[in-house]
Parts: structure tokens; C-alpha cells; sequence
């Protein structure tokens, strides 16, 4: 049987080199293949935004079975983040996304032949499905979808949203007049290949998943956030879908409202080169004096660290009030080469500023 090793698919090299954590280490698999996919399920059902009211993504049934919310956020409403593992999936999928086409019709494969065709694009009206599958490969007649993942497998194999996903390609295929009865998930990660076979148990469970997606799908509303999972901190939406917020608002009982998006500073430094500034304190301001004469104030407010160079010098209330926002100060003295000293960290109180 002539198959393609997954490590003939040079962009999977490119992956990451560890095991990613969290109760599912991709965060949502799904996106790590987003713009490639989601723009041929898209091309081939007409739908510019990926959405169809008819033929259902099998990439929407891996969102819809790791969170219904995320799947109605990408596939209802339209939105996409870039995060670390969706570009590092982009990687992954480059070669898959680049060749595409070369697979035979059915009802031409014969007993002997060997097939290796990447990027293939099937859909089945029947089952209101379509997929892009990353490589297609087998002998005869019976054929396997491949499907690559940027990340690890779960402790038992393969996790449940990548197995349905995978599933609904072997499906589409038979219903395509492939024979298909089981597929492989390749996690570039930890570079292990997952034979799955598509039992009856899965089959329904494609079926059934597919069945509350659609439903979903029609709601007004998008599902509500999932309470303090750990599926969170690594869903490349998270700071659309802001979980812990929405749940707080919704009234649901909380532990804590975790910091799942790093919080923007809008301060800036204040740079003092001008020798012979004096830096003072004028309300909620700081006054920078030059030796003409002339001032500019900056907002404590907006400040978030204040470096001197050289012979600057700082009044006491400019330095109370810098220790008291927890805003260090930097001196920087000249005449001994430039060497940076910083102020002990204004959280330690004792926010002074240091001469070399
Ligand atoms: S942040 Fe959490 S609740 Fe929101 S879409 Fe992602 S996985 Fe679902």
C-alpha cells in the first residue's frame, strides 16, 4: 500500500515543539486550519463568509463539539482572531493548503491502485457537509482522510472534536461512493498518527452533532460562555467572547473573574534628556521645567515610568507622587558612562532616585 508519511508533509516541521497545556492543548483545533478551509468550504458552497444554510463546514462540527458558543461566534457570526496557535496552524497547513486536486473518481479506482491527493474538496448534500480534506490516501477503492493538527493528542488518543470532524469527511466520502471506514489524525506536536476508526458509536455521534449545530445556528443569540473552563485561556476568540465578563453579567457563580486577555497600558515612559530639567509636581501633573524657562506637563495618569539622563532633577512631590501610582523612576547618570541605576521599584516605597 503506497501511503504518504506525514513527515513527507514538509510544514509539519514547522510546528511547535511541545506539548501545548490545558484540558485540550490547541485551544480549538479548528482554527489552526481556518483560512485555508474555511475560504474552499466557503468558494465551494457560495458562501464568501464560510456560511451556508445548507452545507455545514466539518471544520463547525469541531468548533461545535469543543464549545457551541465558539461555533456560532466563527460560524454565524463571522469572527476570527489570530492567535500563537492559529498562525502556528497555518504552518502546519501550508503544503495541504497549497497542492490540492488529484483525486481519481471513485467508480475509476481499481484493486492495486494508490492514492496520496492533498487538499480535497468534497460535499454531500445529503448530509448537509462539507469538508476540505488536508490529504486523502489509501489503495483500491477503500480510502483514508488525513487530517493534520498543530497540536498534541488528549492522554486517551485523539480528542473527541478532532474525531468527529475527521468522521464527517469519511462520511461525506462514502457518500461521495468512496469506500471509508476509518481516517488519521497526525498531531504535529508530538508527531503521532491516530488510526480512528469510524464505528457505528461515531457515525451518530457526527449525525447527532451535526443535527444540534444547525439548530444553534438558527438561535438569535449566541450560546452562553462556558463557566470557568479551562478550554478558555487558549480559544483564540476569548477576547470576543470575553467569558468570565459575560458569565459575571449573567449572574452565575464565579470563583474569580480570570485575567484571560492581557490588560492594555495606554501609559507611556517619560524620557528627561534636556540637562538641566526639573521635574515637579502640579496637580494631578507632572511639570517638566527646562533651564529657558519653558514647561510641558504630562498627566500622572499617563505615565507609566520616568527615566532622567544625566542632570536632571526630580522635586520631593514629584517623587511622592510617582511612588505613591507605583510609577518607577530611572536615572540614568552620564558621567559614569551611561550606567543605568533604577530606582528601587516604587512598590517598595521607597521610590528615590539613585545618583551613580
Ligand atoms: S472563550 Fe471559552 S466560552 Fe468563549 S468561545 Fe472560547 S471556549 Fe467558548
Amino acid at each position: 500500500m503506497a501511503l504518504t508519511e506525514p513527515d513527507e508533509v514538509g510544514a509539519l516541521e514547522s510546528g511547535p515543539t511541545g506539548p501545548d497545556p490545558g484540558a485540550r492543548p490547541v485551544g480549538p483545533d479548528a482554527p489552526d486550519d481556518e483560512e485555508g478551509n474555511a475560504a474552499a468550504e466557503a468558494a465551494a458552497t457560495g458562501d464568501a463568509a464560510g456560511r451556508s444554510p445548507t452545507l455545514l463546514p466539518a471544520r463547525m462540527l469541531n468548533e461545535f463539539v469543543y464549545c457551541p458558543r465558539l461555533f456560532f461566534l466563527e460560524h454565524v457570526q463571522a469572527e476570527f482572531a489570530h492567535s500563537e496557535d492559529t498562525l502556528a496552524g497555518r504552518l502546519v497547513h501550508r503544503r495541504v493548503d497549497r497542492e490540492q486536486g488529484g483525486l481519481p473518481p471513485a467508480e475509476e479506482l481499481e484493486p492495486g491502485d494508490s492514492v496520496a491527493a492533498p487538499g480535497v474538496l468534497l460535499s454531500s448534500e445529503r448530509l448537509g457537509l462539507v469538508a476540505r480534506i488536508d490529504l486523502l490516501e489509501g489503495d483500491g477503492d477503500e480510502v483514508r482522510p488525513v487530517d493534520y493538527k498543530k497540536g498534541a493528542p488528549g492522554r486517551d488518543g485523539p480528542w473527541e472534536p478532532d474525531r468527529v470532524q475527521l468522521c464527517a469527511q469519511g462520511l461525506i466520502l462514502e457518500n461521495n461512493g468512496y469506500r471509508c471506514s476509518s481516517g488519521v489524525i497526525y498531531y504535529a506536536t508530538t508527531r503521532q498518527r491516530f488510526v480512528v476508526p469510524f464505528d457505528a458509536t461515531l457515525r451518530q455521534r457526527v449525525v447527532e452533532v451535526a443535527e444540534e449545530a444547525r439548530k444553534v445556528a438558527a438561535q438569535a443569540l449566541p450560546p452562553p460562555p462556558l463557566i470557568d473552563s479551562p478550554k478558555c485561556p487558549r480559544c483564540s476568540l476569548v477576547g470576543i467572547c470575553l467569558p468570565d465578563e459575560i458569565n459575571l453579567l449573567r449572574g452565575a457563580a464565579l470563583t474569580e473573574v480570570r485575567r484571560l486577555v492581557p490588560a492594555r497600558d495606554d501609559a507611556g515612559p517619560v524620557y528627561v534628556l534636556e540637562q538641566g530639567t526639573t521635574v515637579g509636581k502640579r496637580g494631578q501633573r507632572l511639570a517638566l521645567r527646562r533651564p529657558d524657562g519653558s514647561e510641558e506637563a504630562v498627566r500622572l495618569l499617563d505615565t507609566s515610568h520616568v527615566c532622567l539622563f544625566g542632570n536632571a532633577q526630580v522635586s520631593a512631590q514629584a517623587v511622592r507622587a510617582l511612588a505613591e501610582r507605583e510609577i518607577p523612576i530611572f536615572h540614568t547618570a552620564r558621567t559614569l558612562g551611561c550606567a543605568p541605576r533604577a530606582t528601587p521599584s516604587a512598590r517598595s516605597s521607597r521610590a528615590t532616585p539613585r545618583r551613580s
